[in-house]
């Protein structure tokens, strides 16, 4: 058959995805539409955040879950049987295509009502599934924690202060996201082959819902340029890890550079899979582990990099005691820590092994949620299924396949981009068979 045959189908995907928005209001991480688009009303809420930033209108309307779940039977029927015959260089397409449309068939069973362990849903939404942590790590980071924290009291009281002394204050946080963007673009363009159009326009102000860091206002895209505005949430408790994270992460050379190698694989191949991002998908995964990977190749892996740079840019502009940044290492340990605690408890969360209560009270135990934090919070740890897993175990795949395929952190870049632009395979990646 021809790659006109595949284009079709990969059509049939992308449109599916769209429909099913209608029913999954965050699905959509990031969309193109064709070549460029610019906004031409001032009509958005500045309030709230659209995915992707910009309304898709009819582009949703027209099917039902029902109908989307029979296409999505045929269509993964249809790739099967292309995959028989198809060409060496189309495989890792196809598998593409498979692995989506499988994802997307599973999200719409999810959406009609099927209930499926917790395993069995991060397999088939983004082919992975967590192994058991080892959960003497928790014990063992407080520990560590509580002989290096400064101050009086428990493990939990130290925590708690120091999550406050590496707290932004308000009137300096404009600042420090300023310059943190600068200073993550600069490191993106150093490594990577961009144009460098698309630094975002960075504010700062009071949104409505306090849980929201940030809301971003996407003003256009073309093969050059995404034009995007980021506003940082004045009422989030921003500390110094988060910070990074959410530059480093969210915008350059995280998903911004993502998508906008994305937006261009689009328009240089015409490959209609390329033009979406769907949030519960193995793509997303690969954006979301990468994303956090990513961050610790600005710093060629070297803590003390991380730290000098955490010294001078964030906690020298936020005005905090720079004699703390010495134990940021520790702290960025116990941060990828909390994100397994996570992990775990919405797994036994979901499989209805712990109660809220429980889940709650691990968690408070290693002081990885408030104090005060009602024991229901525990169910709003994240607004995406399957979350910890298609961040933090997806960066601890990531990182075991870049370690595997590359030298140096010069060519963990290259691989970076050339994923970025390609038919990712994250089971490909999780047994290291994956060759872009
Ligand atoms: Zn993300």
């Amino acid at each position: 058959m021809s790659e006109a045959a595949l284009n079709a189908m990969a059509a049939q995907y992308l449109d599916l995805t769209l429909c099913k928005s209608r029913y999954d209001d965050i699905d959509i991480q990031w969309y193109t539409e064709g070549p460029f688009w610019r906004r031409t009303s001032m009509r958005f809420s500045r309030d709230y955040k659209i995915l992707p930033d910009y309304e898709i209108a009819d582009a949703k309307h027209g099917k039902t879950l029902k109908d989307i779940l029979e296409e999505s039977e045929n269509l993964l029927a249809n790739l099967s049987s292309y995959q028989r015959t198809a060409h060496r260089d189309e495989k890792q397409r196809v598998q593409y295509l498979l692995d989506h449309v499988r994802a997307l068939n599973t999200r719409t069973r999810m959406l009609l009502g099927e209930k499926m362990t917790f395993d069995r849903m991060t397999e088939e939404l983004y082919d992975l599934t967590a192994p058991e942590y080892d959960y003497s790590r928790f014990d063992r980071i407080l520990e560590e924690l509580n002989q290096a924290l400064p101050g009086g009291g428990t493990a939990q009281d130290k925590i708690y202060r120091f999550r406050k002394q590496i707290s932004i204050p308000k009137d300096k946080l404009l600042s420090v996201m300023q310059r943190t963007t600068q200073e993550f673009h600069d490191m993106s363009m150093a490594h990577m082959t961009l144009t460098g159009n698309s630094m975002p326009r960075v504010r700062v102000r009071r949104l409505p819902d306090p849980g929201m860091a940030f809301l971003s206002i996407l003003f256009g895209y073309d093969y050059n340029h995404l034009e995007y505005e980021r506003n940082f949430n004045l009422d989030y408790p921003w500390t110094v890890d988060n910070v990074l994270e959410c530059i480093g992460h969210e915008m350059e050379p995280g998903h911004l550079t993502y998508y906008e190698k994305r937006t261009q694989t689009y328009i240089d191949t015409c490959w209609p899979e390329m033009a979406v991002v769907q949030q519960f998908s193995p793509s997303s995964a690969f954006t979301e582990g990468s994303a956090r990977y990513v961050i610790s190749m600005c710093f060629d892996h070297s803590p003390e990099h991380r730290t000098d740079f955490e010294r001078e840019a964030i906690f020298r502009t936020a005005g905090l005691d720079e004699g703390l940044a010495a134990l940021m290492p520790l702290w960025h340990e116990y941060c990828e820590i909390v994100g397994y605690g996570k992990l775990e408890v919405t797994r036994k969360l979901w499989d209805q092994k712990w109660s809220c209560r429980e889940g709650a009270e691990f968690l408070k135990k290693y002081a990885m949620i408030g104090r005060e934090a009602e024991d229901e919070s525990v169910l709003h740890l994240a607004a995406d299924d399957g979350h910890f897993v298609a961040h933090d175990y997806a960066r601890d795949v990531v990182k075991e396949y870049f370690n595997a395929m590359t030298q140096n952190v010069e060519e963990q870049w290259r691989l970076y981009e050339t994923i970025c632009c390609g038919h990712m395979s994250m089971s490909g990646m999780k047994d290291k068979t994956y060759r872009p």
